[in-house]
């Protein structure tokens, strides 16, 4: 019985949420993007033997970019080192209105963006909700798209933007389970994993809202409880791949977590914990 982390990086760019922006400006800067992810690329290869999901951003505002040449390149790469490509749907006006809750709108966002990359070669298998957004609704259009495992809960998580409910995963399980039809914060039988990120003592394994010590304490935490195979998720942003000290803090960590667990890719991940 071990611990288990995936690696997991959202796609996202900073000024997509940047409501003083122009909306030309609030789209992706394809060569920008594109360098960035060649960084998670690199870290990856250098550090977790090729390992971790690079979370596909498609949104209202950028739909279309992610299936132009110069991407399709770098999904493949990341493919081929041994990671994973998944759906990342921001289905939403950040801050102002959230669709997550539309069932006809979600199937049509999951499918677009899942099926744009198989039609180009590319296996997604995993999802993760714009603002770790997520619906019992999405459940069955997962299942449709051949999508086993979803990356949205943040165990514990309750965000309101003003009086808009946006992410509700309170007491749902802080290691993986399979998802309830009526209630995504309930195991159930559906044929939806979930893994949620990893957390102890109300601190998440995400680099934008913990420190590095904050990272070592729920890595040995977490490590005491592996009398059981736990897996859970690692999360940072595109955009923290800008900046070199939040790089560096990323790299840190991922060595601090390395010592306590193995990263696993999605493949490997289904053999820990089953079908
Ligand atoms: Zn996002």
């Amino acid at each position: 019985m071990s611990l288990h982390f995936i690696f997991t990086v959202d796609g996202d760019w900073k000024a997509y949420f940047n409501r003083n922006l122009s909306e030309e400006k609030r789209k992706p800067n394809e060569n920008t993007l594109a360098n960035l992810i060649e960084r998670e690329i690199h870290l990856a290869k250098s550090l977790l033997n090729g390992r971790f999901i690079h979370f596909v951003h498609a949104s209202p505002r950028a739909k279309e970019y992610f299936s132009k040449p110069q991407f399709i390149t770098l999904w493949k790469q990341i493919e081929q080192n041994g990671g994973n490509i998944g759906v990342h749907c921001h289905e939403e006006d950040p801050y102002l209105k959230y669709y997550y809750n539309q069932a006809d709108r979600m199937r049509k966002a999951i499918t677009d963006l899942a099926q744009g990359l198989k039609s180009n070669g590319l296996s997604p298998k995993s999802y993760r909700g714009g603002f770790m957004t997520f619906s019992p609704k999405l459940i069955p259009i997962l299942e449709e798209n051949e999508i086993f495992i979803d990356f949205s809960c943040e165990p514990g998580r309750y965000l309101m933007h003003g009086d808009k409910l946006v992410s509700d995963w309170r007491n749902a399980p802080t290691n993986y389970y399979r998802l309830n039809y009526k209630d995504h914060r309930r195991s159930g039988d559906s044929k939806v994993f979930e893994i949620p990120v990893g957390s102890a003592n109300g601190n998440f394994l995400n680099f934008e809202k913990s420190s590095l010590w904050k990272i070592w304490q729920i890595a040995r935490n977490l490590k005491k409880q592996a009398t059981e195979n736990i897996v859970v998720s690692v999360l940072a942003h595109t955009y923290e791949f800008s900046q070199p000290l939040k790089l560096l803090k990323i790299k840190l960590g991922l060595l601090i977590l390395r010592i306590y667990g193995k990263f696993i890719n999605v493949a490997e991940a289904r053999e820990v914990i089953g079908n």
